[in-house]
């Protein structure tokens, strides 16, 4: 009841903001009608790493803006634990396994399949035909054959590097391009593309992109934008500059104290880009999220998923819950919870909704527009059900009304979020009927997915054909 009263309460607030910035905004091409959208992603950041999900040892007070002056999502989740799927879930707004995508895709560059299929649009490829310039910045891992690249995916605009992860230092940066890459690993050290173009960098990675999502905002501003801050921080390596790793003298473990540092220069970077909004007038015309593409991988990154079970990889709420924001001024609440499931698969069905987009003629979204169960409008939640499927692992996963179904290694699991949110009390035995019930629902989505649809990461090294190359060129 409080939290309904707040609500109405500020849409009360957000009315007169709206009407007044319609009246400022009505004589630009970026209006209301068409948002402009941006996601901030993060690489394996932990649920309990953000400030606004209660961290008091790393400090988020930017990151934190996007929940207080809007949204935070207790139970956000990706559509898959590991970066590659579920990045290809949150660009197409549908279930990955519906085209295959069941794995990290191979990163050599002859493989022209190893990515999202031509048959299914992504969030730049969407908003094409509405008059949207797309921009990505950071880690695309979304293919690496030159008919995958993001300029030929709907996005106008590529300063980053294709593979799954990167060194964070200049002088790291020193392989000109995937087919010289001879040793594993060695794809984290390719020096950026911009577009299609190597270029050297002068600064630490993530103040990089960051300072090209202040230019990029800067330049769009007059026409509606999509740009997808894709931050390879907090993933590993471990590097960060000593700027950010001062914040944290109370942090003794040196591998937690880097990562914390790392989080610190994402953090300064939102506050770039929302600063920017605001200078440049689009703040209240602008929806911004924020969330991680899967949950903590703990000891690999040193990242802490609080009281979830289990981090990447794994179909425990600690691989697939992450912290997750929105913010829209004027347009949906400041400083609420927002506590019933919502889906990285939203953020697509959200702006083409917003922005009038028609997509009838595309293949069903599995996603549903948030803002108005945000704005109260909508008193319903917005997913009956959600579904994870790890094919290689042979895991499946299936939440309704908070109760979570998981199959793993042949074991039944059934868990109560409301009661049990750490899924410490397996309910099996006492709810065998649930479990067939949600066990049956699970079958039924199962049946519209595709198998493995391309070699993934680790799965052909190729590394080995260029080395013999090498060898055989010398
Ligand atoms: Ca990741």
């Amino acid at each position: 009841m409080i939290v309904f009263k707040k609500i109405t309460k500020l849409l009360v607030s957000a009315l007169i903001v709206t009407s007044t910035s319609f009246v400022y905004a009505a004589d630009k091409v970026n209006t209301l009608d068409k948002p402009n959208l941006i996601i901030i992603l993060t690489d394996d950041q932990g649920y309990a790493d953000v400030g606004f999900n209660g961290s008091t040892e790393i400090f988020t007070p930017n990151i934190d803006k996007i929940a207080k002056e809007g949204v935070r999502f207790t139970q956000g989740y990706v559509s898959y634990p590991v970066c590659g799927p579920s990045r290809a879930g949150l660009l197409t707004g549908r279930y990955q396994d519906r085209f295959g995508f069941v794995g990290n895709p191979t990163i050599d560059p002859s493989v022209d399949n190893a990515g999202i299929p031509k048959t299914e649009k992504n969030i730049a490829e969407v908003l094409k035909p509405a008059g949207y310039t797309s921009g990505i910045l950071g880690k695309w891992h979304m293919g690496t054959h030159p008919s995958l690249h993001p300029d030929k995916r709907g996005f106008d605009h590529f300063y980053g590097f294709l593979s799954g992860g990167h060194k964070y230092f200049p002088e790291d940066l020193v392989i000109n391009d995937l087919s010289e890459v001879t040793k594993k690993w060695q794809w984290y050290s390719t020096r950026l593309l911009r577009n299609d173009i190597r270029v050297d960098t002068t600064e630490y990675l993530t103040d990089e992109l960051s300072n090209e999502a202040v230019e990029f905002i800067k330049r769009e501003k007059d026409n509606p934008f999509f740009l997808y801050v894709a931050y390879n921080a907090p993933h590993a390596p471990l590097q960060a500059t000593q700027k950010y790793l001062d914040r944290y003298p109370h942090i003794k473990n040196k591998r937690r104290k880097t990562y914390a540092a790392m989080i610190s220069a994402v953090d300064d970077g939102v506050g770039q880009i929302l600063s920017t909004l605001k200078e440049q007038g689009i703040d209240d015309n602008t929806i911004v999220f924020f969330l991680s593409d899967n949950g903590g991988p703990l000891s690999k990154n040193a990242s802490n998923n609080g009281e979830l079970r289990g981090g990447k990889g794994d179909p425990f709420e600690g691989g697939v819950r992450v912290p997750f924001a929105v913010r829209w001024p004027g347009k949906i609440p400041a400083g609420i919870d927002y506590n019933h499931s919502v889906s990285s698969l939203d953020i697509l069905a959200t702006i083409v909704d917003e922005a009038k987009v028609d997509v009838t003629s595309n293949k069903p979204l599995d996603g549903v527009n948030l803002i108005p169960y945000l704005t109260g409008e909508n008193e319903g939640q917005p997913h009956d059900v959600l579904f994870w499927r790890s094919f290689s692992t042979n895991w499946s996963a299936s939440l309704t009304a908070n109760s979570k179904m998981i199959k793993k290694g042949g074991e039944a699991m059934l868990f109560d979020l409301d009661k049990d949110i750490a899924e410490q009390k397996n309910m099996y035995k006492q709810s065998k009927d649930q479990y067939k019930n949600q066990r049956a629902q699970y079958e039924q989505w199962n049946d519209e997915l595709q198998d493995p649809a391309f070699p993934r990461l680790g799965s052909w090294d190729f590394t080995k054909q260029n080395k013999t190359k090498t060898k055989k060129t010398k």
